[in-house]
């Protein structure tokens, strides 16, 4: 793993998906077989294979104090592209500067992780009054999450996080994307942790050959998804979680 510590230009950028986006890391550890992030390594100038490189953007939370005082208020997505609490966060405490910024400006914001490391800063969510903390979790069966995210927290470590999460009063969602063999059962585990429920069947290219590696291409077909999204709203309906 190549963890380089680098001067970004600029931290708080527009997005597409929320107004602004922070990616206080470019590269991402947790290393999914699927990861649509990976088309931003062209940028980097790195050779090596995707997940086996972060970029360290040393300088984030001193950007962010300056741009977030030039810019108007409006949501923020932390992250977009690479998991804002991978392994490095834990060292670095990037993440955590950016947001403490954000809540001293009171400004919205919607955390995406994979990983449990976001309990960490409970102190600092609690502090922000337009807070929503997600977690992506694409199947409930570990030796799938295995298979598809091998560097990326268990299953049951992002459920009892999003229990804590909820716990200490924060709205919290799960987003079950991409659909994942085993998803079926998510919707019992999730009963009591979360506000909301994203589906999305996303985009598995990069996924291909773990399908085919693993004989699971039964599970990647048109058939398969729609009858799973029927599955999982109608269990979410009955556990009274929005989607
Ligand atoms: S956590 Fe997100 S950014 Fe990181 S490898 Fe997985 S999909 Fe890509």
């Amino acid at each position: 793993m190549i963890i380089k510590e680098v001067q970004a230009k600029s931290i708080l950028s527009s997005s597409k998906i929320f107004p602004y986006v922070i990616n206080t890391y470019t590269g991402c550890q947790h290393q999914c077989s699927y990861c649509y992030a990976r088309f931003i390594k062209r940028f980097t100038g790195h050779t090596e294979p995707w997940g086996e490189f972060v970029d360290v953007k040393i300088n984030a939370p001193e950007l962010l104090r300056r741009e977030i005082t030039r810019k108007h208020k409006d949501r923020v997505w932390v992250s977009g592209v690479c998991d804002p609490y991978q392994p490095q966060e834990g060292k670095y405490k990037l993440t955590r500067q950016c947001l403490e910024i954000l809540a001293e400006h009171q400004w919205p914001v919607t955390i995406q992780t994979r990983s449990p490391l976001v309990t960490r800063d409970i102190d600092v969510l609690k502090q922000m009054s337009q807070l929503e903390v997600g977690f992506s979790i694409g199947t409930a069966d570990d030796s799938m999450r295995k298979l598809f995210e091998p560097n990326a927290p268990s299953i049951q470590s992002r459920l009892d996080a999003l229990a804590k999460l909820h716990e200490a009063g924060l709205y919290t969602f799960v987003m079950i994307a991409p659909i994942l063999p085993g998803a079926e059962a998510l919707p019992d585990l999730l009963a009591g942790k979360v506000d909301r429920v994203i589906l999305d069947r996303m985009n598995y290219n990069h996924s291909d050959w773990v399908y085919k590696k693993y004989h699971l291409e039964q599970y990647r077909t048109d058939e398969y998804f729609d009858e799973m999204v029927a599955t999982l709203r109608s269990s979410l309906a009955k556990f009274r979680i929005s989607l």
